[in-house]
């Protein structure tokens, strides 16, 4: 079928690695599919035709039923440690469509996500239920709109079949778009099962596709430096709007730098370093307060991963490289941080105190249980009280600290709330928010959903329309709990 009227320009890169680093797919058609949701900003900024995203024809692109000319559709094969298990994994419910070309000459994997059993699914039957799969378009999306690198998501369908989870759900396909879905689990399988050779294949692509400007003897400690640096970009950007991954498994870290991999994530309502919100995450391992020490974790598996290919270096010199580009991570990750917070707080100039200042704001967050959004909106707009903290003689001495350090600097007003503004989002994706958006779309109601995405579309707009969405859950609600691989 010719779709190239739809805008689909795909490229197939991947299929050209060693085919041992992944299986190549058919079609596993699914009865009745139907379109629920579409995203037209999306498909405009890849090439593709908004007004066409509800043809028939797209429907059977999303379905996995039919692939656009240059697909060449295939799982990819990976391995991973999970909670610091090593373990073989692949896309054992995605396939890989292909790589779509846009008009900017940009490349990006489209991803099915639940289109059916692969030669990785183990006992898995490939296929995803509706809840999950809108869960990870409305937070993909968010995040995106709050300026977090991610994954995106260009549609859901329904597969008009059921599968069996905890009851039977309704069968549903998301089809996602990334940078790439190389990880440091695709590094780590290769590096383990394959031969150096298609180690270096591996390694070389990814230079190519994500950080063309890298080349020479040291290429390779680059890519890890460079993959480093992303990831402490990354994870500074998680710690300060309060997102919690959830599942931050080796196979689960994108090398482009990119949030991927949604399951059990979620954002803080109040402020708890030791959030945990996966139902399996009992030891807190991937808790709040816990992302950048497990980004380093995680890195370092890469960095092994990486040492078949450093045989050119003195190996002395290559550890000590390796260890560098770790140690930089560190650093990074808690300046970026810092810096974040510091505009948060509507502060344009470093100072020495800043970090105490900024630890002491969040003891009391914890301490008094405040709403961790609601308490930085609070200090943007000084006339919204956050409950919590509003008549606590700690908080006010921290108030006059904070003002007397904001005075120093002497900037106008203005500017500060413009500052304030564009760093503290008036909207998250709530989880009481999301889960009565799923609740209607499960009996078929999708507007809840739609003009739930349309709230979280501009975070930083502090608009009226936006008000109700500001609220934490009522008090009598019960921590917030999610689940995996559903
Ligand atoms: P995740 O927890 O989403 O990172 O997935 C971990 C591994 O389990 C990956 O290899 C997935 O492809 C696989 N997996 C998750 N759900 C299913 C499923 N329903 N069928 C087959 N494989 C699955
Ligand atoms: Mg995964
Ligand atoms: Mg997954």
């Amino acid at each position: 079928m010719n779709y190239t009227e739809t805008g689909w320009k795909l490229k197939n890169s991947y299929a050209g690695l060693p085919k041992t680093l992944y299986a190549p797919m058919e079609a596993n058609p699914v009865s009745s599919p139907e379109l629920v949701i579409a995203n037209r900003a999306l498909a405009k900024s890849l090439g593709l035709d908004p007004a066409r995203l509800d043809s028939p024809e797209s429907l059977q692109i999303f379905a996995g039923n039919q692939f656009p000319e240059g697909s060449f559709p295939l799982a990819q094969a990976y391995a991973g440690h999970q909670f610091g298990q090593f373990t073989m994994l692949g896309d054992g419910r995605a396939i890989l469509i292909g790589e779509q070309q846009t008009p900017d000459g940009e490349i990006f994997d489209v991803q099915l996500k639940g289109a059916g059993i692969t030669p990785f699914s183990r006992s898995g039957d490939g296929r995803a239920a509706l809840g999950p799969m809108l869960r990870e378009y409305i937070i993909s999306e968010s995040m995106h709109a709050l300026g977090i690198p991610t994954s995106r998501s260009l549609a859901v369908v329904l597969t008009g079949e059921k599968i069996q989870r905890y009851s039977a759900e309704p069968g549903a396909i998301l089809t996602r778009v990334a940078s790439s879905h190389i990880r440091v689990g695709t590094f780590q399988f290769a590096a383990k099962y394959r031969s150096t050779e298609d180690l270096k294949a591996l390694a070389d692509y990814t230079i190519k596709r994500h950080f063309p400007e890298i080349s020479g003897p040291d290429r390779y400690i680059e890519l890890f430096r460079q993959t480093a640096q992303r990831q402490a970009s990354l994870i500074a950007k998680w710690q300060l709007a309060g997102f919690v991954h959830g599942v931050m498994n080796t196979d689960n870290m994108a090398i482009s730098g990119e949030t991927i991999d949604y399951g059990p994530c979620a954002f803080l309502d109040r402020y708890d370093e030791s959030a945990v919100f996966s139902s399996i995450d009992a030891g807190g391992r991937y808790a709040y307060r816990n992302q950048p020490l497990i980004g380093g974790w995680n890195l370092a598996r890469f960095a092994e991963s990486l040492f078949p290919l450093l045989d050119e270096i003195p190996e002395k010199q290559a550890l000590s490289s390796l260890q560098g580009a770790l140690e930089e991570y560190v650093n990074s990750q808690k300046q970026l941080y810092l810096a974040g917070m510091r505009e948060k707080l509507g502060l344009f100039t470093e100072t020495p105190e800043d970090e105490q200042l900024i630890d002491a704001l969040l003891e009391l967050m914890q301490e008094k249980q405040a709403d961790y959004t609601n308490t930085f909106r609070s200090l943007t707009f000084e006339a919204v009280e956050e409950p919590q903290l509003a008549n606590d003689p700690a908080f006010k001495a921290w108030h006059n600290r904070y003002k007397a350090r904001q005075q120093q600097e002497g900037r106008p007003a203005q500017e500060i709330l413009e500052l304030m503004k564009s760093r503290n989002p008036a909207v998250i994706p709530r989880n009481h928010r999301v889960e009565a958006a799923l609740e209607a779309a499960a009996q078929g109601d999708y507007e809840v959903m739609e003009k739930l995405l349309d709230i979280l579309r501009n975070p930083y707009a502090h608009s009226e329309e936006q008000q109700p969405y500001t609220a934490p859950p009522p008090p009598s609600t019960p921590p917030y709990q999610t689940y995996c691989g559903t």
